[in-house]
């Protein structure tokens, strides 16, 4: 009898032990989706507890690939869906995606802004899902809860963070020098947009949705609420309507991930932005973009997707002429546009999208078929690694000391 007890005993403590050992090395596993310059970003939690921030564009392409991810993250249920806004590049592969696995929670920022739907009938196809999950209005400040991740709300429906997380609350230097712009172009529903900070323990990262410049300046000026951050996904895509210095050089972010698309994202002011950033170690690009150019494109190693052999060629035998101009198919000094009739698998039509242009509209341009994502691994120390699913190259930044 004291055998046995002793035993279950020594049983209980290994059990004990070996649990402890392996949830000390249970990560924050975050998935960056190429959805061709739209948004999806998979959030999994140390304990397995699933968020997913947006799901690309319609038509089938986008869901595909969020459902391979969910499927190479083990996830069987979406625990936390959270659309940023309703532009059709952020929300247009929801019900394709909610068709195909059970969602917990639909979190928003509430009603569109916009009086004409990009996404036609998303209003009440919403509706309809809201009808079977839980649904959440969330403001600044606001937690959703995130298994061992504390998940704040920075911005919604056009307002910001006031009360500073740990860390943050001091002034921002980076906002000398803001110059706001004139944004009576820009889509309104992108200045909603829900944003969210994820911090495991020392580890923290930062996803904004299409939050936009002016609005940065609300979030980050005078004070910086956030503080420091590790990770970076660069706002809208790495169009120049965000991204300003007073975000990322507020933040200093010592990574920074850009869902950019070939002819969408990669502005040359934002690749600058990024590059003069105090402490930015290394830029990670969901795809080439011809907007950066040769110049400002980061090596390939941190590209997960590029562009078919030919059109490369072309881009290397031909480099723009002129230092910093924006190069767009068939531009200046371009390379020109991939051929007609090109490869399956390859690229867009040419003259299709355009430079940064700047309105919502994910389907534009892209590959179709399956993609390579991004896919970062947080230790609670603040150390973490990024993994190119292209060519399996994996770095990993030691934690701030
Ligand atoms: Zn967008």
């Amino acid at each position: 009898m004291r055998r046995t007890f002793a035993f279950l005993l020594t049983l209980a403590l290994a059990t004990v032990v070996s649990s402890a050992q392996s949830r000390s090395s249970k990560t924050l596993d975050i998935y960056f989706i190429d959805t061709e310059g739209g948004h999806s970003t998979l959030y999994v939690a140390p304990t397995g507890e699933s968020l997913l921030m947006d799901t690309g564009s319609p038509g089938g392409r986008d869901a595909d690939r969020i459902m391979a991810v969910i499927q190479a993250a083990g996830v069987k249920q979406i625990d936390h869906m959270v659309s940023t806004h309703y532009h059709s590049d952020h929300v247009g592969g929801l019900q394709e995606v909610a068709s195909r696995i059970p969602m917990a929670q639909f979190i928003d920022h509430g009603p569109t802004s916009e009086p004409k739907e990009q996404a036609p009938g998303f209003q009440k196809m919403y509706a309809e899902l809201y009808a079977k999950a839980k649904h959440t209005v969330v403001k600044p400040g606001d937690k959703i809860p995130f298994d061992g991740v504390t998940v704040v709300v920075a911005t919604s429906n056009g307002e910001v963070l006031k009360t500073p997380l740990p860390g943050g609350g001091k002034p921002n230097p980076a906002c000398a020098g803001f110059a706001p712009r004139d944004e009576s172009r820009v889509d309104p529903d992108n200045t909603m947009s829900v944003g969210l900070v994820f911090t495991y323990g020392k580890f923290r990262t930062v996803n904004l949705g299409d939050f936009t410049w002016n609005k940065e300046q609300d979030l980050m000026c005078p004070n910086n609420p956030i503080g420091k951050v590790d990770l970076y996904l660069t706002s809208h895509h790495g169009i120049d309507q965000s991204g300003s210095p007073a975000l990322v050089h507020g933040l200093q972010p010592r990574v920074a991930i850009m869902h950019n698309s070939t002819r969408k994202g990669g502005a040359i002011q934002t690749m600058q932005t990024l590059h003069t950033s105090p402490g930015l170690e290394d830029i990670w690009q969901l795809h080439w973009a011809y907007a950066a150019g040769l110049e400002q494109n980061t090596p390939a190693l941190f590209i997960a997707n590029m562009e078919d052999n030919e059109t490369m060629a072309n881009v290397l035998l031909n480099p723009p002429a002129t230092f910093g101009q924006a190069r767009g198919p068939g531009g200046p000094g371009a390379g020109g546009p991939p051929p007609q009739g090109a490869a399956a698998g390859a690229p867009n039509a040419p003259g299709q999208g355009g430079r940064a242009g700047g309105r919502a509209g994910g389907g534009r341009g892209g590959h179709t078929g399956p993609a390579f994502w991004i896919k970062v691994s947080a230790e609670s120390d603040g150390t973490f690694s990024v993994t190119n699913t292209r060519n399996n190259f994996t770095k990993t930044y030691a934690a701030r000391k």
